[in-house]
């Protein structure tokens, strides 16, 4: 049976970024993807944002990690010369009573240490963004865009010029976990005896480690799957800011991003399904696209959208249930010695990645 010390589960942004961070911390890394190249799951399939850490209830791991990772990814894309832009975003109130809701946002953002949020007046917004339509705006300067291929990469040549491998078409189907050694088993039968695992599959996180023989089975949230669908704009978009509306349940609405060569994509919109393959963008959403998007810009042409594409959010709450955190649990969590599973790793996980990357280092000493 071959042998390694650290195995990761999954070559997603996520994964790579961990993989990369033990890998240069001198442990011996395996990265094990079912699919035949990196980044095709989530971490393909999102707004490519940089968030600022707006959102997250104080002290929860989202609000410190996306902070801490915000700061360590600029750096690392400044450092490598990788695509990115710190171009700022605005969020939107487009009625009176969501002004009260930018205050309590701005609020939020300041226990979690980001203070340079500023609420502008709709002069001030419409001077930075004149299409823009609202009574009153927030604009976060630190939020920015990145081009995640680029990123996912530059970590995949980190990890492999640390000595680290990644086999990709290598899908886990289980594991074994006693006496603190860990046999993970592929698809097609081959075994792989590790000290320590980290299982960071996405999606298919939760469901993986039902099948690890040994981690008892209260310590596995029940998964969720919240799709988001996105639709282009044809043509170019009169906006340089992102522009948000302030957030709906379980996604931050239907808000315009930018990509890094200047096209506009609105999105994505909440959508609960039962299978995380159920990827196909339904043309007819659209249609209540265009009255979100005219809230904050009424200019939008009719027939301007065209389907785009869609993403999954790995959830651990359900409908109407509050947002669960991301949890990331180490041996302390549940027992199993050089065990981390990552649970629930939404947004902003790109932007939190390499502080996820830390904190696990830390729960496999
Ligand atoms: C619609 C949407 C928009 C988002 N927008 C943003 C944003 O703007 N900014 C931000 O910071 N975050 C955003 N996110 C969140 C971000 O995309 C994710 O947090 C991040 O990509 C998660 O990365 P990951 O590596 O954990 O998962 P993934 O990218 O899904 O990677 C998991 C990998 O594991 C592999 N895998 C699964 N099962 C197995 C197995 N049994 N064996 C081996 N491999 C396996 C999969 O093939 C996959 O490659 C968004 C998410 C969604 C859904």
């Amino acid at each position: 049976m071959d042998e390694f010390d650290c195995a990761v589960i999954g070559a997603g942004v996520v994964g790579l970024a961990v993989a990369r961070a033990l890998a240069l911390a001198g442990r011996e890394v395996i990265v094990l993807e079912a699919e035949g190249a990196i980044g095709t799951g989530t971490s393909s399939r999102n707004s490519e944002v940089i968030h600022a850490g707006i959102y997250y209830p104080a002290g929860s791991l989202k609000a410190r990690l996306c902070v801490e990772g915000k700061q360590l990814l600029y750096e690392y894309l400044g450092q490598r010369g990788l695509p990115h832009r710190r171009c700022g975003k605005l969020i939107v109130a487009t009625a009176p009573a969501q002004v009260e809701q930018l205050e309590a946002i701005r609020a939020k953002a300041r226990a979690n240490g980001v203070e340079d949020l500023v609420l502008l007046t709709r002069e001030e917004a419409r001077t930075l963004e004149p299409q823009l339509e609202c009574v009153a705006a927030l604009s976060s300067p630190s939020t920015g865009i990145v081009d995640s291929h680029a990123l996912m990469l530059s970590l995949q040549g980190d990890l492999e010029g640390a000595g680290g491998v990644l086999a990709l078409k290598s899908g886990v189907a289980q594991a074994q976990c006693a006496d603190g050694v860990i046999v993970l088993t592929a698809q097609d039968g081959t075994a792989l005896r590790c000290r320590s695992v980290v299982n960071a599959a996405g999606l298919g996180a939760p469901a993986l480690a039902r099948r690890f023989e040994g981690l008892p089975p209260s310590v596995v949230p029940r998964d969720y799957f919240a799709k988001g669908s996105y639709f282009t704009l044809t043509g170019r978009a009169p906006f340089t800011h992102l522009i948000y509306p302030v957030p709906e349940p379980a996604g931050l609405g239907v808000h315009l991003t930018l990509d890094l060569g200047g096209q506009a994509k609105f999105g994505p919109d909440v959508q609960w399904v039962d299978s995380p393959e159920d990827l196909v963008v339904d043309p007819a959403r659209g249609e209540g696209f265009y009255a979100e998007v005219r809230k904050y810009w009424p200019a939008l042409p009719d027939g301007a959208l065209a389907p785009g594409y869609a993403g999954i959010r790995p959830k651990i709450s359900g409908p109407g249930e509050p947002a669960a955190d991301f949890r990331i649990e180490g041996p302390e969590a549940h027992g199993v010695a050089g065990l981390v599973n990552l649970f629930g790793i939404e947004s902003p996980g790109l932007t939190s990645s390499m502080a996820i990357a830390r904190h696990v280092a830390s729960l496999l000493p």
